[in-house]
């Protein structure tokens, strides 16, 4: 929140109290109706090869040890939902997470045929909702994680509660500027269960909830949901899913 204010009172962030598109600039909404439009869906793919799946759900052929149980993406991670994404990230336009998660929720329960398996293990009653967690003094400088910001609203609307479960205990490069093989490299070894938390699942055990949703923003090469999800279920969680907003196609 200070850092918020801090960009406010330094003029970086202009848009703040007004919503408006992120497209157009109409006000209202983040995304109006009229570029509601050009926003692309994505199909859902296998977490663990990257190809076509149609429910998200791992490939049979894939399975493995510490994999992702299935991938759950809604928007295509380009135009106006890029840009809506990079203001929250980067600008603390943090007031769009609630409409966006909203919508992303509104689209996947339109679509239950495609969306069924994540949606039903979404509602099963012993579901952990967890975050791609930021390295702490990251996290201080932007004052917010956004996925842990994302995973809070899905956790609202279905009546639970969101559980720290990791945490980033290596600061890693920007994804962003690295090339696939690089960026696996990268996050090895950068996340680890996390051991101090006001609301943390790890019990004194420190075995961690069977169940497992893992919310980040975007889904890129998928090397960071992977690391985690390594990291979770050699801790013991036994099924994992991954949920992001958007993803690179
Ligand atoms: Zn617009
Ligand atoms: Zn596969």
């Amino acid at each position: 929140m200070r850092e918020i204010l801090e960009k406010v009172k330094n003029g970086v962030l202009d848009v703040v109290f007004p919503t408006m598109c992120m497209g157009c600039g109409k006000e209202g909404h983040y995304i109006c109706m009229r570029c509601e439009g050009f926003v692309g869906e994505v199909a859902l793919i296998c977490p663990v090869c990257g190809q076509s799946s149609l429910t998200g759900q791992q490939h049979q052929a894939c399975r493995s040890l510490y994999g992702l149980d299935g991938l759950a993406s809604c928007f295509e991670y380009e135009g106006v939902v890029k840009n809506l994404l990079h203001h929250i990230k980067y600008n603390g336009m943090t007031h769009a997470v609630k409409e966006t998660t909203a919508r992303v929720l509104g689209i996947m329960l339109e679509d239950t045929a495609r969306f069924y398996p994540f949606l039903s293990f979404l509602s099963s009653q012993n579901i952990h909702i967890t975050y791609v967690p930021m390295y702490k003094k990251k996290e201080r400088d932007r004052g917010f994680n956004q996925a842990e910001m994302f995973a809070k609203e899905i956790a609202k609307s279905m009546g639970k509660e969101v559980f720290t479960m990791l945490e980033k205990i290596k600061d890693t490069k920007p994804q962003v500027a690295l090339k696939k093989e690089e960026r696996l490299q990268n996050v090895k070894d950068a996340f680890a269960v996390s051991r101090v938390s006001p609301h943390s699942a790890v019990g004194a055990d420190s075995t961690l909830p069977e169940k497992v949703i893992l919310v980040d923003d975007v889904w890129t090469t998928g090397a960071t949901m992977k690391e985690c999800c390594r990291v979770l279920k050699k801790a013991g969680a036994k099924e994992v899913w991954g949920f992001t907003l958007a993803r690179t196609s």
